[in-house]
């Protein structure tokens, strides 16, 4: 039962490819996927890319080509919910594609062909990966202030092929997106595809992502300074407590 942990960028892989126990590197469709043992579990190491396509394509290599029994994503996205704060880690319950949109003939942001907006996440492994993350969390509190002190959220995340850089466009999005009764939490730009293509091939899905930006005018300078210096090392304390805790 091998678990696939996908990331979209290199430095949110962190650590994990070093860590590898028996590394074996693949490469397919253009992308390097690392076979190995990481806690004693089988997993393969993937990188989505950017965006919804390239997260698509890697997504569907991981269940046609690898197999694997499910996918776990870990990465970094932009805060919009209320009280959602740069550091804090946002697991995902659902998802929905802010920029999808066949409206009238759908309601707005409905998947056509999917019945719905939202694409649910796996309540077991999303409780494991909420653990998972209370625990690093914890780990880090000596170096934070009592006020900053970093929390984890659970609930709605959705993905677009945007980056979210002005307080007015994730205002406007937040804001219409609730009207309808989606209270989105954060916003990145692959999730929801991974979670379509799982669904496609019933498997199992959930997501960590850890706020690097609040997706407004200063998000560009945020995003950098937290994906050099601090998203590698949630992704390493996160996913080796999840695989540590998930049943052999
Ligand atoms: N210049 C960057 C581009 C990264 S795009 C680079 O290549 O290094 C941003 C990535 O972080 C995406 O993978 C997305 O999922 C996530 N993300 C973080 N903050 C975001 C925001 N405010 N809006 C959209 N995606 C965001």
């Amino acid at each position: 039962m091998t678990t696939a942990i996908l990331s979209a960028l290199p430095e949110e892989q962190g650590g994990l490819v070093h860590a590898l126990a028996q590394p074996e590197r693949i490469t397919h469709a253009g992308r390097a996927f690392w076979r190995g043992h990481l806690q004693g579990q089988p997993v393969v190491l993937a990188l989505s890319g950017i965006g919804k396509v390239a997260a698509a394509t890697t997504a569907t290599v991981l269940a046609e080509r690898f197999g694997v029994a499910r996918i776990v994503f870990t990465g970094v996205a932009g805060g919009v919910g209320e009280g959602v704060q740069v550091g804090d880690v946002v697991v995902a319950q659902d998802y929905l594609q802010h920029d999808i949109d066949a409206s009238p003939i759908f309601p707005r942001w409905e998947v056509p062909g999917y019945g719905g907006a939202r694409m649910v996440c796996d309540p077991v492994l999303s409780a494991l990966l909420l653990e998972a993350a209370g625990a690093c969390l914890a780990g880090a509190e000596d170096i934070c202030d009592a006020q900053n002190r970093p929390r984890t959220h659970a609930g709605l995340m959705a993905s677009g092929d945007r980056f979210v850089s002005t307080a007015q466009e994730s205002g406007t999005l937040r804001a219409a997106l609730l009207a309808a009764g989606h209270d989105v939490l954060a916003v990145e730009m692959e999730g929801a595809a991974v979670a379509q293509v799982c669904r496609d091939y019933g498997l199992p899905f959930a997501a960590v992502r850890t706020i690097s930006d609040r997706a407004d005018d200063s998000a560009h300078v945020d995003f950098a300074h937290f994906v050099q210096n601090v998203a590698s090392r949630y992704a390493d304390g996160i996913v080796h407590r999840f695989l540590q805790a998930l049943p052999k």
